[in-house]
Formats: C-alpha cells, structure tokens, sequence
C-alpha cells in the first residue's frame, strides 16, 4: 500500500500538513470506520470542495447579493436548493447553513426570542446538544425542556411527551437525534405540536440519506421545517440545509442571512449539489436499503452473542449498545476497538449510571462500511471482532487486539473507499 501523490502541489508547499493528510487517507482505508455520522464521500464531492468556488464571496441569495460577480455562483446555489426539493419533497430548500449546528441556530432565530421555551430530546436520552440541552447555547439562551426514552423498552413515549408539551407549550419542538436506533414517528410528533401549537422541526441530519433513498420515512409532509447535516448518511461535504415549506421559507432565509452568517462557503454548495445528484440515483437507493439491512443484520449478531443493544435492535443505521453486562466500560472499549482498526464512540446510554465522560455504552453504525461494499455476508465477521475486541478491552489482551486489527484490514484492502487514493 502506497501513500497517494493526489495533492502534489500541498505536498511540494507543506510536507508536514501532506503528511498528516495522507496517513488519514491511509487510516480511513485501512480501518473498519463504524462511527455512525461518518461516511466516505465521492472522488466527485471531494474534488468539488476543492475548487476555486471557495475565492468567492456571495453574501445574500440568488438574484439579491451584496457582491458583484455572481454569474456562476447563483445558478449553483439554485440547482443545489433544486436537487434538495426534489429528493426531499419540500416546498423550499437552503443550502447555505455553515454546519448541523448553526442550521438549528437559525431555526431558533427564526422561530424564537430568547427566553422562551424549547423542547427536544435530552443529550444522555440520543437527542443533540442544540435541542435545548444546557451546555449549549440553545440550553443558556431558551428554555430547554427535554423529553427521553422508557427505560423499559428504550423507545420514545408520547404519552409523556404529549403530557410535557402540553404543559410547557414550547415554541419549538424538536425530533430526531444522535444515537436514536428506532424510526422517528414525525406524524407522531406533528399531531402534538399541533396541539401544544408549537413549530415541528424534524432534525434528520443522522438519517438524511435514508430518508432520501426511502429508507427511512419522511419528514416533509409532518414537519414544519426539516433541518439535515449533509455530511452524515447523504454523503456530501460537511454542510446543513434547512427546508420547509413555502410559508416559512422567508423567516429561515433572513435568518440564516443576515441573521447568523456571512457569505455562504460556495464550494460546500457546489459539493451539497454533487451529492444530492448521486442521492437522487437509483444507486443510492439500493445504498440506503444496504445500510438499514447491514445495520439489522449486525445486530442480530452481536445479540446472538450476548450484546445488550439499547431498544433491542435497530430500525436504521445505528446501534446503541450497553456494556454493562460484558462489565467493560464504554470508553476503555472504544479505545481498545480503535487499537484493532475498529472506529467507533463511546456513548451514554438511557438512564446511564456513569459519567458522560466515560459512560456504558457505544454507539456503531453501517453508513462508511456499506458504503465500501460489505454486505450483509460480512456482519457476522464484523460482530465476531467486536465481540473479540470487547472481550479483549476486558483482559488487556493487546495480542488479540493486533490480530483482530491485522484482519480488518485484511478484509478493507479487499473492499476500497470510495475517493481515496490509496492504493
Ligand atoms: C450531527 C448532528 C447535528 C450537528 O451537526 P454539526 O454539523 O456537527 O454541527 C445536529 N443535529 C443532529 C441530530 C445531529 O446528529
């Protein structure tokens, strides 16, 4: 395996960031990448984040900017909020947000004065840190009032959340999350801000991609404004958009400019388009389906081997499991599975004993390594060497964790990353 010469004008002017890039290129080959929000873009949403659209600057939108020059500029950004309201179903569509978090900033913006009251998911439950959690600015600035999953089935109840929105009447009220293995009921969820009069936001920046390939229903005909990360299972550049239907299309606007951001990263917008045009594909409809059956398929395994999986399986592309009854903390397993060439996070569970910092879960997921070509044949494999790793994370048998290392890459040289050099 040889380091890529794909950025030889870098390596010429800076050697030491060359190197760090390549031996990334190399870690992404070589290892078994199961942290859920990740993913490998394509050759062609790299090499359009890489292009001299980033010289420009175009504050506003198209047809109403603050800076000449715009001639190309705004046919991108319209054909990428275009692809964006065809594969989603939605009114209107902008493509401008900076990231997840700023793009729910400016839902706040849009929707909220400070002070007021918020609702989502709370953080050690799955939600996100901008539903309202307190750390965040969206915790400090708003009341954040947070809903979780039962313990007993490690599902949502909307019995309690119907009941909370009722008597807090949140101004917004939040869905979707960060470590949420079941499939988000957005009519569920519509019915009750209906009720409490709240704006329904359907964050899906985990999900985007299997809403897109159909693999995960959609949010656009419950949700007043769907917020989405690009990076995760669409597979294009980091970014976010904000959709929504026409009615608020003015208010999301102004917020995101010139409410929050300054001029939008046009060679982000020009990747947002590439990777939209692939999602629109037959393709990635198939990808989709392959990551929920991968998914569903790996958590069968891992619970044939005596694996606790929050919710007891999966419906999408995660799977939250509590270690506790392997008696291995989830912090000591990560980094033991990072040692074998097998990428993933430690997490909190529901209702979590231990600390945040070092809590009883980890959270793997199938988007990277579908996206590589494994299928369903190989998830046995995939759970043996976490069962193996977890075991030895146990023990401190590093032997074991080379061995399980020398096998995964055994097995990734033979299923290459889509836009990586390495070869
Ligand atoms: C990832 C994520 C975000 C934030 O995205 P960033 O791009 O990391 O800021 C927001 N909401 C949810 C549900 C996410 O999973």
């Amino acid at each position: 395996m040889s380091l890529p010469l794909s950025h030889p004008a870098l390596a010429a002017a800076d050697p030491d960031v060359a190197a760090l890039v390549g031996a990334e290129e190399l870690l992404q080959a070589d290892t078994l990448r199961m942290i859920p929000s990740e993913n490998y873009v394509s050759a062609a949403v790299l090499e359009a984040t890489g292009t001299v659209l980033q010289n420009k600057y175009s504050e506003g939108y198209p047809g109403r900017r603050y800076y000449e020059g715009q001639q190309n500029i705004d046919p991108l950004e319209r054909l990428a909020a275009d692809r964006a309201r065809a594969v989603f179903g939605v009114e209107h569509a902008n493509v401008q947000p900076y990231s997840g978090s700023p793009a729910n900033l400016a839902v706040y913006l849009a929707f909220a004065e400070p002070g007021d009251t918020v609702m989502g998911m709370a953080l050690p439950m799955g939600g996100h840190l901008t539903h309202g959690w307190g750390v965040s600015a969206t915790g400090k600035w708003f009341r954040g009032v947070q809903y979780g999953v039962r313990r007993d089935t490690g599902r949502i109840d909307f019995d309690q959340v119907r009941e909370l929105a009722l008597a807090e009447r949140p101004k917004l009220l939040f869905c979707g999350g960060t470590a949420l293995p079941r499939t988000i009921d957005f009519a569920a969820f519509a019915e009750i801000a209906r009720e409490c009069g709240a704006v329904l936001v359907a964050d899906i920046a985990h999900i985007a991609g299997l809403v897109a390939g159909g693999a995960h229903p959609s949010p656009a005909p419950h949700a007043d404004v769907v917020s989405t990360t690009t990076h995760k299972t669409l597979r294009g550049p980091r970014g976010a958009m904000l959709m929504s239907r026409e009615e608020h299309a003015k208010a999301i606007d102004k917020a995101v400019f010139p409410g929050l951001q300054g001029g939008p990263h046009n060679h982000t917008t020009a990747a947002i388009a590439v990777a939209l045009h692939e999602a629109a594909q037959p393709s990635f409809r198939d990808y989709a389906h392959a990551v929920v059956a991968n998914s569903r398929a790996l958590a069968e395994e891992l619970l044939a081997r005596g694996f606790d999986l929050v919710s007891g399986g999966t419906d999408n592309h995660l799977i939250l499991m509590d270690l506790t009854p392997k008696d291995v903390p989830g912090k000591a397993a990560a980094k033991a599975l990072d040692r074998a060439g097998i990428v993933v996070n430690y997490n909190t569970v529901p209702y979590d004993p231990r600390k945040p910092f070092d809590p009883s879960g980890i959270r793997i997921g199938t988007p990277s390594l579908t996206s590589r070509g494994l299928g369903t044949g190989h998830m046995a494999a995939v759970a043996e060497w976490i069962d193996r790793g977890v075991a030895a994370a146990g023990s401190g048998d590093e032997e074991a964790l080379a061995k399980i290392r020398a096998e995964v890459t055994e097995l990734m040289r033979a299923f290459p990353a889509p836009g990586l050099a390495v070869d």
